[in-house]
């Protein structure tokens, strides 16, 4: 486990999952009834993006530097709004310098009557993430390997929820991991609301994996893709020039909204012209995804 997330913290990867990661928690929220938030790959929870490891990579400068920049339309502030008022809740001097994690962010906007578990196999990193979260009476953070918490966790006993699988990818076989842990898990909890990220450095393994995911008949899925940089293979792919987010189950009301959103967020965060986005319906009921 060589992965360290402080190197990467508020970069375009986090920027993308962040923002969904905040509107899937707004959906959850317009019903009264509790729900639960499964973080698998939890991470520290907070970044300080003045440590060394973050300077030395400055990937935040391109992520979520780039949002408060000047040219970003009222249409695209308006949706990343409560996405930026944690990030500035966390640095009321006006600095950006601390940046929140998944289980920060999804702990800030839960209520008292849902429950996160924040799960995060790295012992250090897990202490610091008790740290972050200490005091906080709906969270409970747990050190589990993340494969076996996703199928010990399932079911909530809430029935609703969100859950967050957002692994390093330092280990060969992750893009495989992804689908037989999610095979896994929708067996056990098959209306939950899942939320998978994954690299892009070259579009053949990720077009393989949307047919893998295609092959497991869920009715509701789609995937987003954002590359920030065309794919190259003079550079032999070994750049990350993209993410994605597998989403199972989305909330009603929540793909129109990033649809909307993607053309231009992808535009500010794009490394080079080759920047472009894409939304794929991966599931047996063909999901409307109108601007
Ligand atoms: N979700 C975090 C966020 O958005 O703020 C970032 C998580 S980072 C990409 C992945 C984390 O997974 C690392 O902190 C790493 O230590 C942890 N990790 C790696 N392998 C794991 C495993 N098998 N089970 C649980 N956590 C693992």
């Amino acid at each position: 486990m060589n992965y360290r997330h402080a190197y990467h913290a508020g970069n375009f990867a986090d920027v993308l999952k962040h923002w969904v990661l905040v509107l899937i928690l707004e959906h959850l929220k317009q019903k009264p009834a509790p729900f639960r938030v499964i973080d698998t790959h939890a991470g520290i929870g907070c970044y300080d993006l003045s440590s060394i490891e973050a300077q030395k990579t400055g990937e935040w400068l391109d992520g979520i530097g780039r949002l408060y920049g000047p040219g970003v339309s009222p249409a695209l502030a308006e949706t990343l709004a409560p996405y930026l008022a944690l990030v500035d809740g966390l640095n009321p001097d006006g600095d950006l310098r601390l940046y929140p994690g998944s289980p920060l962010i999804a702990q800030a906007l839960m209520r008292p009557t849902d429950q996160l578990i924040a799960n995060e196999l790295h012992p250090a990193d897990r202490e610091t993430l008790e740290e972050t979260l200490a005091g906080a009476g709906n969270a409970k953070v747990l050190g589990l390997d993340a494969w076996v918490a996703l199928k010990s966790l399932l079911p909530p006993k809430e029935r609703r929820g969100l859950i967050l699988v957002d692994p390093p990818f330092e280990e060969p076989g992750e893009l495989d991991r992804l689908v037989t842990g999610l095979a896994a898990a929708v067996r056990r909890f098959a209306t939950g609301i899942y939320m998978l990220w994954y690299p892009i450095k070259d579009l053949g393994p990720i077009d393989t994996l949307h047919a893998r995911l295609s092959g497991l008949d869920l009715p509701k899925m789609i995937a987003i893709d954002v590359l920030i940089d065309a794919p190259d293979a003079a550079d032999g792919f070994n750049r990350l020039n993209g993410c994605g987010l597998v989403i199972v189950n989305p909330p009603f009301g929540l793909l129109p909204q990033i649809a909307r959103a993607l053309p231009e967020l992808t535009a500010v965060l794009a490394r080079a012209p080759g920047g472009d986005h894409r939304i794929a319906n991966l599931g047996s009921e063909m999901l409307a995804i109108d601007r």
